[in-house]
């Protein structure tokens, strides 16, 4: 596993401590009024589990899982829910945990999405973002890191389903996705 790994673009200690600051930050913006934490399945499973553990609130987590249709490498901007809240987020705060942003097309309708159902805020908490999603107006109130536009993998982010367990986020070998 990895063999197929270019290089490390960010290690477990560098993850770890950027989201306990962000873990920090949100403890005190939300300090009157705790969020809803809503996971996106299953890249951000891991973003999650560190993030909630940082955050020293009594918040609620639940989970979405979206498809952009498609098993490659580039978003195509259809979704479908595939797994929807379990919790009614009318009148509540809500927080979205992405693991990365990179056209911004599924985040955009995840958040048209979301404030259909009335909810008293929607903010983002990513731990990625690539350099074209700085081109759409999505306000992301929570970035862990920007990163180079390579196809990245680890902590969470797949490739065809694999390598979500790599405790690292790196960049894939070109050779593994093209022939
Ligand atoms: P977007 O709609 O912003 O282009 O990307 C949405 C989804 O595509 C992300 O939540 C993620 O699942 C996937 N994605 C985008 N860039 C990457 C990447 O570099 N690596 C992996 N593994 N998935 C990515
Ligand atoms: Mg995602
Ligand atoms: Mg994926």
């Amino acid at each position: 596993m990895q063999d197929d790994v270019e290089r490390v673009l960010l290690d477990e200690t560098a993850i770890r401590g950027r989201l306990a600051e962000i873990g920090r930050q949100i403890t005190e913006d939300y300090a009157d009024e705790p969020p809803i934490l809503v996971g996106v399945l299953k890249g951000a499973v891991m973003v999650m589990s560190d993030l909630a553990r940082s955050i020293d609130l009594p918040v609620e987590m639940d989970w979405m899982a979206v498809s952009s249709y498609g098993a490659g490498t580039r978003s195509s901007g259809v979704v479908r829910i595939l797994k929807d809240l379990g919790t009614d987020i009318a009148d509540r705060h809500v927080l979205i945990v992405e693991d990365i942003i990179d056209s911004g097309l599924t985040l955009s309708w995840l958040l048209a999405n979301l404030r259909s159902r009335g909810p008293r805020s929607v903010e983002v908490a990513a731990l990625l973002r690539k350099p074209e999603a700085a081109r759409i107006e999505i306000d992301v109130k929570y970035i862990g890191f920007d990163i180079p536009n390579e196809f990245v993998i680890g902590y969470g982010l797949d490739y065809a389903e694999t390598y979500r367990n790599l405790p690292y986020v790196g960049v894939l070998k070109r050779s593994v996705y093209e022939d």
